[in-house]
């Protein structure tokens, strides 16, 4: 995922026992990634994108990240989009970053949004109406977190730590509450808060992540096609690391204050810096400060 995962667990358990659930952990990373690159022309999702007017047969795992996705997608008045591959593609976002390579997609893409994509629970299938590029950046890692995270439950302590984005479960090895800094989107190496939180997951969307080589960065309004540049950085606080990851993204795209009413409506909480450093966060974030 182009990004470094550190895992900690502080548990009176076997050191053997802990080890391998860590492996197992770590195993769901290259999993989740496996199925769900748009980079990897072999992966679930590229085989996925390449079909279309007819159901597709999928596996669970990529069927859970797209129902999830097309749930924030419609959340979020389609401020979030997992259709915007092609986009990406078009920005220049086209490098497997494992190998090199460029990657473009064959499917040929018009306008095309979520609603294109159609779930059928039942058979596990999906059917894409129209040609487009699926792209689930802005949600895989979180779901990966989750899946790392439940193979850690039999622990009673925990974190993942996803390139800053974080997943803990009780306390650290002190005893203490973890506490889980929010970067400073732009100060290199600063903090901008320090929460401590337990059993929950804090993802942060930057703008400062990936730039693009067009100007801009790698989040995109599926309304415009440009990246949005009111925001700065949006965090989330969720249960579950997917949820965090994909409402941080698709809190940066909707703008400060449609995206904290996102975040109400959502009942998690947050906090979203605008371009002029201004902090717009949820009472419930401003407790954990
Ligand atoms: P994140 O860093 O979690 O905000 O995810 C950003 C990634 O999500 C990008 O690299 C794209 O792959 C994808 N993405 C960009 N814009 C959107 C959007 N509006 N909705 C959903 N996914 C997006
Ligand atoms: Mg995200």
């Amino acid at each position: 995922m182009d990004t470094t995962v550190t895992i900690e667990v502080a548990a009176l358990a076997e050191e053997a026992a802990i080890l391998a659930a860590i492996d197992r952990a770590f195993g769901w990373f290259a999993e989740v990634e496996r199925r769900c690159s748009r980079f990897d022309p072999t992966s679930e999702l590229s085989l996925l994108s390449n079909t279309r007017e007819q159901p597709v047969p999928v596996s669970p795992l990529l069927f859970h990240v797209l129902d999830l996705a097309l749930a924030i997608a419609e959340t979020s008045g389609g401020a979030f989009d997992p259709t915007v591959g092609a986009a990406m593609e078009a920005r220049g976002f086209d490098r497997n970053f494992r190998t090199g390579e460029h990657h473009r997609s064959a499917a040929k893409a018009i306008a095309a949004s979520y609603r294109d994509v159609i779930l059928d629970a039942a058979s596990t299938s999906v059917t894409l109406q129209k040609p487009l590029v699926l792209d689930l950046g802005a949600i895989a890692k979180g779901f990966a977190m989750d899946l790392a995270g439940r193979e850690l439950a039999a622990f009673e302590n925990s974190a993942i730590n996803a390139g800053g984005d974080i997943l803990v479960r009780g306390h650290n090895a002190a005893g203490q509450p973890w506490s889980i800094g929010v970067r400073h989107p732009r100060e290199p190496g600063a903090l901008l808060r320090t929460i401590t939180v337990r059993d929950a997951a804090v993802c942060t969307s930057g703008d400062y992540e990936r730039p693009a080589d067009a100007g801009g960065h790698h989040i995109l309004d599926p309304g415009t096609g440009r990246s949005p540049d009111d925001v700065v950085s949006a965090t989330v606080i969720a249960p579950a690391a997917a949820v965090a990851d994909g409402l941080a993204t698709a809190a940066f795209v909707l703008g400060a204050q449609a995206g904290l009413d996102l975040l109400f409506r959502e009942g998690v909480d947050g906090l979203i810096v605008t371009r002029s450093l201004a902090e717009f966060a949820t009472p419930g974030f401003a407790a954990l400060a």
